[in-house]
Order: C-alpha cells, then sequence, then structure tokens
C-alpha cells in the first residue's frame, strides 16, 4: 500500500505531494514550499513519519511547483526528474517571480534526468506510469498507480475544471484531447490528485467536468 499525502504550499496553494510506501522510502512530487516555515513544515512531515525521501518529481516546471525544488534538492540530495519539454521553464522562474512581484534568489537547480512518455518507475512494490499530457504546459505529465487507483494530474486536471492554456507553450485542444485519451480512459474510481484544490475522481469528471 502507497500512501498520498497533500502539502497546500505558497500563495498559489499548490498542492505538493508525498507518496510514502510502507518501509519508507518516499517521493516528494512538485514541492512547492517557499518560506522557511513551509520549507521547516515539510521536513518535519518527513521525519515525524520516518520517511526517507529517494525521488524528487515533478509534474510540470510552472514556478508555483518549483519553488521548493532547491532546497529539497540539498536538504535531501536528490535530483529533480521531469519532462523535457518544461525545462525551459526552470530558467524562467527568476524573472516570472519578479512579474508577480516576488524576489527569489536563485532559479531550481537543473534536471537530473527525464521522464518520458509510458515510462513505468517502481516504487514501494507498485508500478508508477507516466502519461505526458501537454497543453497546460509542454511537458506536463500525470504520475498514475493503476494497482493503487490515484493518479496525481498537477495542474492538467481540476475537480470540475482543466487547467489554464494561455501560458507560453499552453494549448487548449491539445490539453483536452490528451486528458480524454490518457485520463478519462482510467477506471472511474480512480482517484485525481490535483495541483491545486480538492481532489477527485475519473467517474466524478466524467459527468461534471463542462469541459467535457
Ligand atoms: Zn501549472
Ligand atoms: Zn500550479
Amino acid at each position: 500500500m502507497l500512501k498520498v499525502h497533500t502539502l497546500p504550499y505558497n500563495p498559489w496553494q499548490e498542492n505538493t505531494y508525498i507518496i510514502s510506501a510502507e518501509n519508507g522510502d518516499c517521493i516528494i512530487i512538485d514541492p512547492g514550499c517557499l518560506s522557511p516555515e513551509e520549507q521547516q513544515h515539510l521536513v518535519a512531515y518527513v521525519s515525524e513519519n520516518k520517511l526517507n525521501p529517494v525521488k524528487l518529481l515533478n509534474t510540470h516546471l510552472h514556478l508555483d511547483h518549483v519553488f521548493g525544488n532547491r532546497f529539497v534538492s540539498e536538504h535531501f540530495k536528490l535530483g529533480a526528474i521531469a519532462h523535457k519539454g518544461d525545462e525551459f521553464w526552470l530558467e524562467q522562474t527568476v524573472p516570472y517571480a519578479a512579474q508577480m512581484g516576488m524576489q527569489l534568489e536563485q532559479n531550481p537547480p537543473a534536471l537530473e534526468g527525464y521522464l518520458e512518455d509510458n515510462q513505468e518507475i517502481e516504487f514501494g512494490g507498485s508500478v508508477i506510469q507516466v502519461l505526458h499530457i501537454p497543453g497546460h504546459s509542454p511537458g506536463g505529465v500525470a504520475l498514475y498507480c493503476p494497482n493503487e487507483g490515484f493518479a496525481i494530474v498537477g495542474d492538467v486536471l481540476f475537480r470540475e475544471s482543466i487547467g489554464r492554456t494561455d501560458l507560453p507553450g499552453g494549448d487548449f485542444d491539445t490539453l483536452i484531447s490528451g486528458i480524454k485519451t490518457k485520463l478519462l480512459s482510467l477506471p472511474d474510481e480512480t482517484v485525481v490528485y490535483s495541483g491545486h484544490g480538492p481532489s477527485t475522481t475519473i467517474g466524478h469528471e466524467k459527468v461534471h467536468n463542462q469541459f467535457f
């Protein structure tokens, strides 16, 4: 059994996820922790639960999802892994933050490796499948765990909504077709963990999401 824990951080209330296995190994996904208090909150969760972070993954590289990448990389000695299509965003973190009136000292560190469509990551006796779903961002991925019945989808799909498509590299039709073919085809009971807001299920979105 894997456990999925949600930690909302930063002014965008971005959901950082920690997937942990029974042996204490965990994967940190989209660390959005920005303030020192948020950074320490994440560390406290890891230590109080006696977890051992073994991977740092990003669903995509928009700034609200990478604020904590440098901290997590340095604190836990982990390099981030994400889809190559979003790599250009890393250099945009400081300038984008400045546009929002935020002063960041550094961009996140370079990626250590890449996530690719249909890649399978073995973790805690389960397999996590990488589903490349561009449209919100060119390198957006969902992380789907079939035997645990959940998907961590970043900003691709939200409860009764979808990700914005007006940022560089975004495309509405691409996003809709990717969601339809790769997410709505999953079992109805699949729990969907989004980059912001509450979780949902594939079945709920098929019925209640106005975009489909
Ligand atoms: Zn995003
Ligand atoms: Zn976001």
